[in-house]
């Protein structure tokens, strides 16, 4: 049986992951240490012989007995307010917990594929966003623990192939959605969903003219596993090009949820907020044969369902 070891098993993205592994036949090994992620998200797998769970802070020298075929590094913080709050542990899990990881998958002889992000471009002043763009961040800013600890983390990443000849994929994700995404994680969706269902404001930051592009998880999903089953090592955008405004993506929700007390409430932006972003998805359409099959209407209704499993309505 392939060993495939996910961390940040526990949260949103690694727990999707972590069942489609599951279903593809693998032995799943999880390990996170439950700082952002929740044993609600993997409950159903713990009866499964093919799961196994380490309660474990991957920033810290990681052991897994027996052999890996695959290392997944999906652990760390990923709201802007997470970010806030969690500052070094942001730094820590991006920078010494993916050394750990290299060095495991070194040790292994195992494939590793390390979860980047669109934060790597920051405020982009290019528009798409193609893999060969740079990046305009503010290493000191707010985002910056963030940004930072993963442009290293790719640095490392391709200095552990280069070097080494680790067998190596980067994939830079995109705003991603669907359920199991945490309720108060400070992320647009999540807030909206439920502020929408509880009758409350939707707090659009800033004039809400700023534009982001949502991809549903299951897409994400499917774009990872043709990643790691690929034989190419540059990093790969993985998102859904459908771009919106915040305002607009705020009517959306206000319409689907379809609650009188619902209404816009306008917040100021957040320091370094990126005013647009859309991934340019070329590399993925041609080296994966990929691309989303999940549009918004779709993905927002079933996300709606999660939502409202888990917010109280008022
Ligand atoms: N945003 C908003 N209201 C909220 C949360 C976020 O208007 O309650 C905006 C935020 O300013 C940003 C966009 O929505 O422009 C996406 O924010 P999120 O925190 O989801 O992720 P980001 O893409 O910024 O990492």
């Amino acid at each position: 049986m392939k060993r495939v070891l996910i961390t940040g098993a526990a949260g949103f993205i690694g727990s999707h992951l972590s069942d489609r592994f599951i279903r593809e036949g693998y032995l799943v090994i999880g390990m996170d240490n439950l700082l952002t992620g929740s044993l609600d998200n993997i409950e159903h797998l713990f009866k499964l012989k093919e799961f196994d769970f380490y309660h474990h802070d991957v920033s810290k020298f990681v052991h897994v007995p027996g052999h890996l075929d695959y290392i997944l590094h999906f652990a760390s913080p990923a709201s802007p307010i997470d970010y806030l709050q969690m500052p070094i542990q942001t730094l820590k899990v991006g920078s010494l917990g993916t050394h750990n990881l290299l060095g495991l998958a070194k040790e292994k002889k195992a494939r590793i594929l390390i979860a980047s992000t669109s934060e790597v471009y920051g405020d982009p002043l290019e528009h798409p966003q193609k893999e060969t763009y740079w990046g305009n961040v503010n290493p000191i800013g707010p985002r910056g623990v963030y940004d930072e600890a993963k442009r290293f983390q790719e640095a490392i990443t391709m200095a552990y192939h280069t070097y080494h000849g680790l067998e190596t994929r980067i994939v830079r994700i995109f705003n991603t959605y669907g359920p199991r995404m945490r309720v108060n994680d400070g992320r647009v969706l999540p807030a909206f969903f439920s502020q929408a269902i509880r009758g409350e404001g939707l707090t659009v930051f800033g004039d809400g003219e700023q534009t982001r592009s949502f991809c549903y998880v299951d897409d994400l999903v499917e774009g990872i596993y043709r990643l790691l089953l690929s034989d190419y090592n540059q990093p790969v955008n993985i998102g859904n090009p459908a771009e919106i405004t915040i305002m607009d993506f705020a009517r959306e929700i206000l319409r689907l949820v379809d609650n009188p007390k619902a209404f816009i409430d306008y917040r100021p932006l957040p320091v370094d907020d990126p005013k647009q972003r859309q991934p340019d998805i070329t590399v993925a359409r041609k080296v994966l044969d990929w691309e989303p099959r999940i549009d918004r209407v779709e993905g927002l209704a079933r996300t709606y369902e999660y939502f409202k499993t888990v917010v109280t309505p008022g």
